[in-house]
């Protein structure tokens, strides 16, 4: 049976008047690979350091493998963070900065050596044991980072925008070298990104977390296409959001609903006639913006044919059941 990793149970977090985290509710599952997702200041920081023990919470319990955290310091936890600045000592060698915590607990110099070797492996980085941080890429510190928060063997990694300070290329191929790890090593990874694309191609499950509460948690493909609100639809990749009365006049059901713009093509014939309003040019693909009875939708076409000039009317059309209903509130 898969044990729960990390349970919330209406937990808060308040600054005075700031409700930084606010009556969440959360389960992890061992060997999840689950990504906290949402835009600055929304209380994904705050809820990892709740996790690491860096913080108390004011209100509610947290289980980390069932056991109560109230009161648990964070080096009693079975937690590491890898944090986004990586907070290596400069004037350590690498193989001492990943050994750091087993010389804290009392372990002999040749014993944390190998250790740190091993961690050096399992990043891709062997060899580089004698090197200081300064000698180091940003991409290799973050490897080192890594290797100092594994080495622990920790239960449960929490990683703070890990990837957030490398070039797209370098943060492309961490991805999936981070995800194949986790994969191999059947570590809980509690990820903290507001990088929708980050979140939806490495995490098993996403919660999306806006003004300290979480608003939907699901696999990527559920809060893509099944957005709960008109806040999630937007954040998680653009979406247009068709109002009440026209989703109506489409499906029937009269609410708000999520409409994807790949999900809408263009047609000769039938669908419905909209005026085009602006037409960019992406590279791989082209963005358009119509008008549908003056609501503007997003249509993003790979068809350079399209002869769709602002001013225009041209035909658009979509299958119904691409029209996903949401709840008006955060609710
Ligand atoms: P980012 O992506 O920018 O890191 P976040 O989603 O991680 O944002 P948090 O860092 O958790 O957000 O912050 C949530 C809210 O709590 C913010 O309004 C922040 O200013 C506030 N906050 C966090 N820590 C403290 C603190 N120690 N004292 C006062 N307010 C705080």
């Amino acid at each position: 049976m898969i044990q729960t990793a990390v349970e919330f149970a209406a937990v808060s977090r308040h600054f005075g008047d700031i409700r930084a985290v606010d009556e969440v509710d959360l389960r992890i599952a061992e060997g999840e690979f689950f990504a906290m997702l949402g835009p600055s200041g929304s209380g994904k920081t705050t809820c990892l350091r709740l996790i690491a023990g860096f913080e108390q919470p004011t209100a509610g319990q947290i289980h980390i493998f069932s056991r109560a955290m109230a009161g648990v310091p964070p080096y009693r936890r079975q937690v590491n963070t890898v944090f986004q600045d990586y907070a290596l000592f400069p004037h350590l060698s690498v193989s001492d900065n990943i050994a750091y915590g087993l010389m804290i607990r009392g372990q002999g110099r040749s014993m944390r050596r190998r250790a740190a070797e091993e961690a050096l492996e399992l990043v891709r980085l062997p060899g580089y044991a004698d090197r200081k941080p300064g000698e180091l890429s940003g991409g290799q510190r973050q490897r080192v980072a890594l290797a100092r928060a594994l080495v622990n063997q920790p239960k449960v990694l929490l990683l703070d925008e890990p990837l957030g300070a490398l070039d797209l290329k370098l943060r492309e191929q961490m991805q999936d070298e981070l995800r194949s790890l986790q994969k191999s090593l059947g570590i809980t990874f509690v990820f903290v990104t507001h990088d929708q694309g980050e979140a939806l191609s490495m995490a098993d499950r996403v919660a999306v977390f806006d003004a300290g509460k979480i608003i939907q948690v699901g696999t990527p493909q559920e809060v893509y296409h099944r957005p709960r609100n008109a806040f999630v639809a937007d954040f998680v990749g653009s979406s247009n959001v068709l109002p009440a009365h026209l989703t109506e006049s489409f499906t029937g059901q009269s609410c708000p609903a999520s409409l994807r713009p790949e999900c809408i093509r263009f047609v000769d014939t039938g669908g419905c006639l909209v005026t085009v309003a602006s037409v960019s040019f992406l590279g791989s693909a082209t963005r358009y913006t119509v008008l549908l009875d003056g609501t503007p939708l997003t249509v993003l076409s790979d068809n350079a044919q399209v002869a769709a000039q602002p001013g225009r009317e041209v035909r658009i059309d979509w299958d119904n059941e691409r029209l996903h209903c949401m709840s008006e509130g955060h609710e």
